[in-house]
């Protein structure tokens, strides 16, 4: 008679028993076995923390190569900091080693709004597969304020892992717009700074590395939920800024710097055209970013601003590029796209003359292409070839303000 031997059920007693080689199992048990399996890769998430494959720097490098164009100095700084992090990580403590803990390593990145420091993170964690969030700094507040406690974005990395805290654990969070909680003005206690210094104290608890009580649904209106444990020893922390207005402090620093000592010859070779390559940690407190703060983010590296060539590169050439991005769009719909050249000079003639960087391009691309995506999927025509005069006919229709406010 045949059985399941799973649970030995017989043949007739099933809807189905499926034979193998040396026994048999019935639909019931696949179910069952299934939901397993299923329940298992979900504990497990995307996130496999164990199986993290860890670049050498100048593969790193090269990974994000094909998805940022430009900003060597930051890739390399980068690719160090992350490779070090990992590699901190994996370490298996051992007797000679007890001594030499390697300290964590979180970054700081400034550069102009739209140079790609998002894209960096996000490149990055996408590269090792672990859980990634970015969190807005202007909306943190200190505790009992309104606005987002620090906790919150934990627990958005908790939602991105799929709540295995294991994963969340080894992730990546991206702070963008720290330099909004500089501390205003030099003296730290005139009036009561909600959004500044208070936060950058609660921001020191998670970037030290703690253990903490993250609400697993955020918020503060459920006193009663459950907390879960968040350790963020291990959590790399990029931050980001615009830092406006620090070039000017770069400045002022390396003029009372060379004064006194072979001042001429030092000053000759500043490049004063882009100051923000001498970004030191004292430029940071000078911002009014407080010491610990800058203790804990010991990596500091700098984007350059986009100039007509880069932003002609970021067009065409990333994996995930604009124009590649228009041409499957039309792909999947049997048509074939083609560009003039110069409507890419154009393009990005454009984004410089509003001042719209990087982001801009994807706007006027969007203002230029909007009527071809309406119209084409309907159009027995199976071929369009956007030119120069097509793409400033429709930039002459559209509103610059709309484009500025995207
Ligand atoms: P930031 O965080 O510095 O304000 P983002 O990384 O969000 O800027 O950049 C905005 C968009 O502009 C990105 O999504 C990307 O499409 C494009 N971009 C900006 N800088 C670069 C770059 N260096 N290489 C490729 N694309 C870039």
């Amino acid at each position: 008679m045949d059985k399941c031997s799973f649970c030995g059920r017989e043949k007739k007693d099933t809807n189905l028993l499926i034979a193998g080689l040396s026994g048999h199992i019935c639909d019931r048990c696949i179910e069952q076995a299934h939901d397993i399996v299923l329940e298992e890769l979900q504990k497990k998430g995307d996130f496999d923390v164990e199986k993290i494959e860890l670049l050498k720097p100048i593969e790193m490098k090269e990974f994000l190569d094909q998805y940022v164009i430009g900003q060597e100095e930051a890739k390399k700084y980068l690719s160090v900091a992350v490779y070090n992090h990992y590699k901190r990580l994996m370490q298996t403590p051992s007797k000679d080693q007890e001594d030499v803990e390697i300290e964590k390593s979180n970054i700081v990145l400034v550069g102009e709004t739209g140079t790609g420091k998002t894209l960096l993170a996000r490149t990055i964690a996408k590269m090792l597969h672990v859980p990634f969030t970015i969190v807005d700094a202007t909306v943190l507040t200190e505790a009992g304020y309104v606005g987002e406690d620090i906790e919150s974005i934990l627990t958005r990395l908790l939602q991105v892992a799929d709540y295995n805290v294991e994963a969340a654990e080894k992730g990546i969070v991206f702070i963008d717009e720290i330099d909004k909680i500089a501390r205003k003005g030099d003296n730290p206690s005139i009036t009561r700074d909600v959004s500044g210094e208070g936060v950058q104290q609660g921001l020191l608890k998670l970037l030290e590395g703690s253990i903490i009580n993250v609400p697993p649904q955020g918020g503060r209106k459920h006193p009663d939920q459950k907390m879960i444990a968040v350790n963020t020893k291990n959590i790399l922390f990029i931050c980001g800024g615009a830092f406006d207005g620090i070039v000017r402090k770069i400045g002022q620093r390396l003029n009372t710097q060379v004064v006194g000592y072979s001042a001429s010859k030092d000053k000759e070779q500043i490049d004063r055209e882009n100051l923000l390559q001498y970004i030191a940690p004292q430029d940071l407190k000078s911002f009014g970013l407080i010491p610990e703060i800058i203790g804990r983010l010991p990596v500091l590296t700098y984007l350059n601003p986009l100039h007509k060539e880069a932003l002609r590169r970021i067009l065409t050439e990333p994996k995930n590029a604009l124009i590649k991005q228009y041409n499957k769009l039309f792909d999947i719909d049997g048509i074939e796209l083609n560009f003039e050249d110069d409507v890419f000079d154009y393009i990005v003639e454009k984004a410089l003359e509003f001042k719209l960087g990087a982001r801009g391009l994807r706007s006027i691309c969007e203002a230029i292409m909007i009527d071809a995506m309406f119209d084409m999927p309907s159009n027995e025509e199976k071929e369009i070839l956007i030119t120069l005069e097509y793409a400033k006919e429709k930039m002459g229709k559209i509103n610059i303000q709309k484009l500025k406010a995207a």
